[in-house]
Formats: C-alpha cells, sequence, structure tokens
C-alpha cells in the first residue's frame, strides 16, 4: 500500500522559537514578508514585540497586513491580494490563531490565480495546489494546527458559507511553533481551540482515510492534549501544559491534514458560519453527540482513543472504553463551561429555521462522509 505524507519542510517547535523567524526566513532565501496579522496582536504589542522588532533588527522590515477578521471571509482574502500585489514581498507570515493564519493562505492561492478568480473556485473538490508565494506560519492559539495543514477555511459572505479549500497551495513552507505566544490566550478561547485540536486528534483517527501515518500523529497528539486541557484552561501560566498542548494542536494538525477530519467538523462549519460560533466552541457543542453517534460504528478505534487519551485503561474492552471517551467528552465541556447553542445566545427559532440549510451544507463539505457512520440529512 502507498501512502502520502505531507507537512512543511520546516517544523520550529519550543519555547522562544519565534525569536528565530529571521534565521528561518534566511534558511528559505528569503527576506521581503508581507505579515497576516489580527488587530488585537497588534494593538497588544504581541507582533511588535514577538515578531516585528526582533525581524528589523535583523534587518528585515515586515510590513503588517492586519485588517483580517476570525473566521476570515473572501472580501478580506481579496483586500489582502491587493496589497500584496502593491508590494515586492516575497512571502508571507501568518502571525496569530488559525484565523490569520488562513488568511495568509488564502491570500497565497488566490494571488497565484487569474484576475477575476474568486475563492469559491477553489472549495472542495477543487484542489488548491498553486500559491503564488511561500507562506511561514506562527501560530499563537493551540489550537488548529493550521501552521502544518493542507487547508484553509474561508466563508463565502455571498452564501454565508464555511469553505473548506485544500490543496498543496495551503501547505505553509514553514511553521515556528512557539507556546510562549499563547500564556496571554484567554481561559474561554483556550478551551475552544484545545478541543478544536483534540477534535482534530480524534476524527483523523476514526475517519475512513486514516492511515497508519496519520495514526502515529494522532495518537501522539490525543496523549499530548487530553491530560492538559483542564491545567491550561485553569492555569494559563502552566509553561509545561502550554507546551505540550501546542505540540499536541500542531501534531494533530499534521494527522487531520494526512486523513482528513469528520462530522464534527461538517457540522460545525455552517453553524460558524450562520451564527459566528468560535470554530472550536461548536466543535466543543457538537463532540460528545457525534462521538456517541459513531461510536459503535468503529468500536474498536473510539476505544483506542479512550485509551491513549488515558480515560480507559487497557484492561478494559472497547465496550466499556468506548463508553468512557463518551463520559469523559461530556465531562470535559462540562469542566470547560461550553454552553449549549441556546445558553451562547443563539435564537432558537432561527436555529430551528436553518437546521435543513445546515444540514445540506455540512453533507455537501465532503466531510461527514468520513465519519465512521455517515448520517443522512434527517439524521
Ligand atoms: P482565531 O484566530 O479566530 O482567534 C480567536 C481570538 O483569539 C481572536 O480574538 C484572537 O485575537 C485571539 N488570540 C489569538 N492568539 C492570542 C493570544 N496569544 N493571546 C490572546 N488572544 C489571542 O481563532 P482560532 O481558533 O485559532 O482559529 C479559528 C479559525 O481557524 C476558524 O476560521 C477555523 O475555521 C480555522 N481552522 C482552520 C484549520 C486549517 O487547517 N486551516 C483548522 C481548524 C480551524
Amino acid at each position: 500500500m502507498i501512502t502520502s505524507f505531507q507537512s512543511p519542510r520546516l517544523l520550529l517547535i519550543g519555547g522562544g522559537a519565534v525569536a528565530k523567524a529571521a534565521e528561518v526566513l534566511a534558511q528559505f532565501g528569503l527576506s521581503r514578508p508581507l505579515v497576516v496579522t489580527d488587530p488585537f496582536m497588534v494593538s497588544s504589542g504581541t507582533v511588535e514585540r514577538a515578531l516585528a522588532a526582533p525581524l528589523r533588527a535583523a534587518g528585515i522590515d515586515p510590513v503588517l497586513f492586519s485588517d483580517t477578521v476570525p473566521d476570515p471571509t473572501d472580501t478580506v482574502i481579496e483586500a489582502g491580494v491587493a496589497i500584496l500585489k502593491s508590494g515586492t514581498f516575497d512571502c508571507l507570515l501568518g502571525f496569530g490563531g488559525g484565523s490569520p493564519m488562513d488568511t495568509a493562505k488564502a491570500m497565497a492561492i488566490l494571488a497565484a490565480a487569474p484576475a477575476g478568480a474568486k475563492m469559491r473556485d477553489f472549495k472542495v473538490p477543487a484542489q488548491a495546489n498553486a500559491a503564488a508565494l511561500p507562506v511561514i506560519c506562527v501560530p499563537t492559539t493551540a489550537g488548529t494546527g493550521s501552521e502544518a495543514t493542507r487547508f484553509t477555511v474561508i466563508t463565502d459572505t455571498e452564501r454565508d458559507e464555511k469553505m473548506l479549500i485544500a490543496g498543496l497551495g495551503a501547505l505553509p513552507l514553514a511553521a515556528i511553533v512557539d507556546y510562549e505566544l499563547t500564556f496571554s490566550v484567554p481561559p474561554r478561547t483556550t478551551a475552544d481551540t484545545g478541543i478544536d485540536s483534540l477534535t482534530h486528534a480524534l476524527e483523523a483517527f476514526v475517519s475512513k482515510r486514516a492511515n497508519d501515518e496519520s495514526d502515529e500523529y494522532a495518537l501522539r497528539a490525543m496523549r499530548l492534549i487530553a491530560p492538559n486541557l483542564r491545567t491550561v484552561y485553569a492555569e494559563p501560566r502552566n509553561a509545561m501544559a502550554r507546551a505540550t498542548m501546542m505540540k499536541g494542536a500542531t501534531f494533530a494538525g499534521l494527522a487531520f491534514s494526512n486523513s482528513s477530519v469528520a462530522l464534527v467538523h461538517g457540522m460545525s462549519r455552517p453553524i460558524g458560519a450562520h451564527f459566528h460560533v468560535p470554530h472550536g466552541l461548536s466543535n466543543a457543542m457538537l463532540l460528545p453527540a457525534v462521538t456517541a453517534f459513531g461510536l459503535n460504528d468503529a468500536l474498536p478505534r473510539y476505544a483506542e482513543a479512550a485509551r491513549a487519551m488515558g480515560v480507559a485503561s487497557a484492561a478494559e474492552g472497547d465496550q466499556a472504553a468506548g463508553a468512557k471517551l463518551v463520559e469523559e467528552l461530556t465531562a470535559l465541556n462540562r469542566d470547560l463551561a461550553v454552553p449549549t447553542p441556546e445558553r451562547h445566545g443563539i435564537d432558537a427559532a432561527k436555529w430551528d429555521g436553518l437546521i435543513p440549510t445546515m444540514a445540506q451544507q455540512a453533507l455537501a463539505s465532503g466531510s461527514p462522509a468520513n465519519n465512521p457512520r455517515v448520517p443522512d440529512a434527517a439524521e
């Protein structure tokens, strides 16, 4: 059997790694970055302190594009491409959570396309293999794993649809993974992004597209993430827990990028598009129920995941281990204060009215087809 495994050419992982950004650029012969970040990274001084000032000290003058938004939109990407084309940049440096990193990746893809192209032209099942410039990612959440994936997720503003865009054009050249950047992430975002990374690892592992290589990263990610999620939520300055979560998030990214995500992500994207629930939070709302839905269709896999997460022992049979997994995911939501959609402030009538549309959009995205149990629209 032949398997393919795709990853960035360089992963620089560890506390203080961001200080080596200039060295990383130099290794690839790059010196004129357009830094894609978000307004908070600028207003908090993070991008200046951690990235821009050290780059300038090394003789590199970064230009900032910080007009990015959470759940990046096609219109923001188009504005970013106009800035990209107005300069003589030789790379894009995505600095922030998944939103700025995905924005940088999508800008590289759209800038390589003929004039008049739209982000929706690249929506899966299309392949986005070309990029105008290399992208280097520096994640500040742990996290989406976008720094290590061949995906970018962009909202089509005309259709209120979060589109999955996949291909080598979205795979970063390099990632600088520095957990010290996550000390400032508030508890709510820490929990949401942490559950996002756990969902990546679990979905990659139970996916119909899992393979030996993706399994290695998925299991490792679950071992790293599961015992540390509650700790980083309660103790934001716990360096060991932050470091372990950050590494786990990147490994989970490698896992699902080489396997796939599945039903949780398929259902989560329409919730994000219509109700602007943060991505990790909508994953968290869905994870226990979706796991229970598919449990018996891939019981040995779910049981192995439970053992990797440390919630079931090797001595326990698959049925018991699978049940403990669902219990643990439910307990995790309680402990990390994950609200129901209603408690999150979503209008119940609007929610009910949009269920047929969201079901159709979820199924059309392709991700649910990778789930151990594939639902129909009514389910
Ligand atoms: P985000 O990038 O939208 O950031 C969420 C919030 O956290 C923002 O307000 C941001 O300013 C803040 N923040 C980020 N880093 C911080 C820090 N160090 N300290 C304090 N605040 C900080 O959130 P995210 O969850 O990282 O990314 C979500 C996006 O990523 C979604 O659009 C989702 O669809 C996408 N995604 C992409 C992939 C992929 O493979 N490309 C995978 C999963 C999710």
